[in-house]
């Protein structure tokens, strides 16, 4: 289903099959179906992936320096070396009617056979002059069909295309679609909208999409397509706030001026300002009978536990029972750790539920939260299993939220009673993807971090620098500190060449760090393994860990001060950054040492540069958001949502904003979208969205 469509046209004809057109041949067919087209509708929404600019389409000979033509021509000559990939170089020599120019490639050997003499091109890129000749250096080309004559308009679409379709052949059918079906659409957004909102209408927005008239026109229908999906995706968010607000009760949780000195007296520190204006936040929410769904985000050490204890006993406090879920266990265990520091005077019945427990442990845990014996407990995403009840559920914190979905976030409530939710992230997420992957909550942040951090120092270590980096560690374990190294992979694979943990482990027990404690951690190891190989570590019996990512988060040991990352490109910068943020946090500076590989590409080192530079997380997380996208920590696995299929949200983060902003307007207008001009927009939104946030029969 593609989102940005028109409703289901009563008038059958857009369902019929493309066969229907000119031109579709069994073949063809059978090649646009592996595209997903099967039906006019789906052909007249199959959107180009790109745009061959031909508005300073030349004669070569008229060409210029220093500025981005086009020329068009047909290919005459083909050569190179393609001897392996290290300095490989392809040229093709282009004619047309006034000249010759010739198109290069370096280290892209396989360039070579992407060209066949005879071929029709089209290229762009900025020319330069050697020896009387046009050359161009990694052009964009479009193969053109023999038999392709100019179109009218100076933008060609580019369609996203397999073997055996030509780029001639789609932008001829879906013209002749267009033609013959595009007046039969059905606009969905309302004229009121397309007004208010500056939108092209579909059936000006559509044609622009495959036949650009110029860049005006195609930023028009880009505009519109781009603000409708957004904005029906923020229809469905806040579609789903209104619902969470009517249709569940949560207990109320007041903080009264009692319950907050009683607990403000447990921590042995000044809440920083960002901790109390989130603890504001939360007893604000709590207080009432509208479940809270608030999202947490603070950078990795920024005190985010104070604000969750403070919930958590204030719940305890109202006599209502509260859950701790972290990802891993190893999280979860020392969040035990630290309640039971804050807890030793308090009669709070907590209990710590992970694996590893015996069955009478764990049933008389089971038991106590049924009976509403056990006010606190903490432990993993087990918490969620269906056997787990409560008798008074009236919180629940989530650390660590891009690991839950929306979806793990319901599991909890039962009939129309629901908790509250805080949930808590230590990556801080770029602005326009909370906006939508976690559009439901409200968002408090903590900017600021608690007095006496420690600055870390990063460092790229090129591989001729490695012996004198491992000098510097041995130095730093000699002073009595501890190490994390690092690396991707648990087992060698020949496929990736990636260092792994258990290769590295062997290699540097015999090799650098020979004579040193050095333990192993992988998440292949069982529980008990891991909490023995943990525990060493913490009570610094080892002295270097060397583990895969299951460090990344939350792990608290003050006197590890030096990290140290194989394969650093392989790692994304926000993850980096929580690697990084497990050193600095005692009273001794940081090292990081991100290893660098011996062929690092530009953008990889542009990439590991920026991170060395700054260790101000979102600036990281806007950053590694503007090179690689969502990526996979916040891809649409994680938050549970569809992925978007026009937008992208890097590229129009302003949209974003613009989109939500409406569809919270527009929904507070009309709740449930029930008047007659948001019909299609409601039946759109349920279509998409209805299932996944659970929206039933909205309204
Ligand atoms: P994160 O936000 O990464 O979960 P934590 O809650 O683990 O951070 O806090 C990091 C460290 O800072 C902990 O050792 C905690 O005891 C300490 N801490 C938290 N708040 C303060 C504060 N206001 N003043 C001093 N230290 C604090
Ligand atoms: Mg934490």
């Amino acid at each position: 289903m593609d989102p940005a469509a028109a409703a289901p046209d009563p008038k059958r004809a857009l369902f019929a099959p493309v066969s229907v057109l000119r031109d579709a041949t069994p073949q063809r067919i059978e090649q646009l179906r592996r595209l997903g087209i099967e039906t006019i509708r789906d052909l007249l929404f199959f959107f180009p992936r790109d745009y061959a600019d031909l508005s300073d389409l030349r004669p070569i000979r008229q060409l210029e320096e220093d500025k981005v033509q086009t020329i068009r021509g047909t290919v005459r000559e083909i050569d190179g070396s393609s001897s392996g990939f290290a300095r490989s170089r392809v040229g093709v020599l282009v004619q047309d009617e006034s000249d010759y120019l010739r198109a290069m490639w370096f280290n892209q050997p396989f360039m070579r056979d992407k060209f066949f003499v005879g071929q029709r091109v089209q290229m762009s890129a900025r020319p330069r002059k050697k020896g009387g000749r046009w050359e161009m250096a990694h052009p964009n080309v479009v193969y053109l069909d023999a038999e392709e004559t100019v179109p009218t308009g100076k933008l060609l679409a580019v369609y996203p295309l397999t073997e055996g379709l030509t780029q001639y052949y789609a932008r001829r059918l879906i013209h002749a679609g267009l033609q013959q079906y595009g007046g039969m659409l059905d606009e969905v957004l309302s004229e009121h909208l397309l007004e208010e909102y500056d939108l092209a209408p579909l059936a000006d927005a559509l044609p622009a999409i495959h036949e650009p008239l110029d860049h005006a026109a195609l930023n028009a229908a880009r505009r519109r397509f781009t603000f409708q999906e957004l904005f029906v995706l923020q229809l469905a968010l806040a579609a789903r706030r209104f619902q969470q607000r009517v249709s569940f009760k949560a207990p109320e949780l007041p903080a009264t001026a009692q319950i907050d000195a009683r607990i403000r007296r447990l921590f042995p520190f000044e809440l920083t300002a960002g901790q109390n204006a989130a603890i504001a936040d939360v007893s604000q929410d709590i207080a009432l009978d509208t479940p809270m769904n608030r999202l947490l985000q603070g950078d990795v050490g920024s005190g985010k536990t104070v604000v969750a204890v403070y919930a958590l006993l204030c719940c305890v406090a109202n006599g209502a029972q509260a859950a701790l879920m972290a990802p891993t266990e190893i999280l979860a265990r020392q969040h035990a750790a630290t309640l039971e520091k804050l807890l030793k005077q308090s009669r709070v019945e907590y209990r710590l539920l992970v694996g590893g427990l015996s069955t009478s442990e764990r049933e008389e845990i089971l038991r106590g939260l049924a009976s509403g014996e056990i006010d606190l407990v903490i432990g993993t995403h087990a918490l969620l299993q269906d056997s787990v009840e409560f008798k008074r559920l009236g919180l629940v914190v989530i650390d660590e939220q891009h690991k839950f979905g929306v979806r793990q976030r319901a599991a909890l409530r039962r009939g129309d009673q629901s908790p509250h939710y805080l949930v808590m992230t230590a990556t801080p997420i770029p602005r326009t993807l909370s906006m939508t992957q976690f559009g439901d909550l409200d968002v408090s942040i903590l900017r600021d971090m608690p007095p006496g951090r420690q600055p870390i120092s990063t460092y790229l270590v090129e591989p001729d620098q490695q012996a004198r980096w491992w000098k510097f560690v041995r130095d730093k374990l000699a002073e009595g500190r501890q190490a994390y190294f690092v690396a991707p992979l648990v087992e060698e694979s020949e496929s990736v060449s990636a260092a792994s943990v258990k290769a590295a482990f062997d290699e540097l027990t015999h090799g650098e760090l020979a004579g040193h404690k050095i333990e192993l951690l992988h998440g292949r190891m069982s529980h008990a393994e891991k909490e023995v190989v943990m525990n060493r570590f913490r009570k610094g019996e080892v002295q270097v860990l060397v583990s895969t990512t299951v460090i990344e988060v939350g792990v608290d040991v003050a006197n590890a001060s030096v990290m140290i990352i194989a394969s650093p490109e392989r790692f994304g910068l926000s993850q980096l950054h929580q690697l990084r943020g497990r050193i600095g946090r005692g009273s001794h500076p940081g090292f990081c040492g991100l290893l660098a590989p011996a062929e690092l590409s530009d953008v990889a080192r542009q990439r590991l540069e920026a991170f060395g530079g700054t260790t101000d997380g979102f600036k990281i997380a806007e950053l590694d958001f503007s090179m690689r996208g969502p990526g996979d920590l916040f891809g649409d696995k994680q938050s549970g949502l569809p992925p978007l299929w026009y937008a992208n949200l890097v590229r129009d983060r302003e949209v974003v904003e613009e989109a939500r902003d409406a569809a919270r307007k527009l929904y507070a207008a009309d709740p449930g979208l029930k008047s007659p001009e948001n019909h299609k927009l409601r039946k759109q939104m349920l279509q998409r969205y209805g299932e996944v946030l659970e929206l039933g029969d909205v309204g």
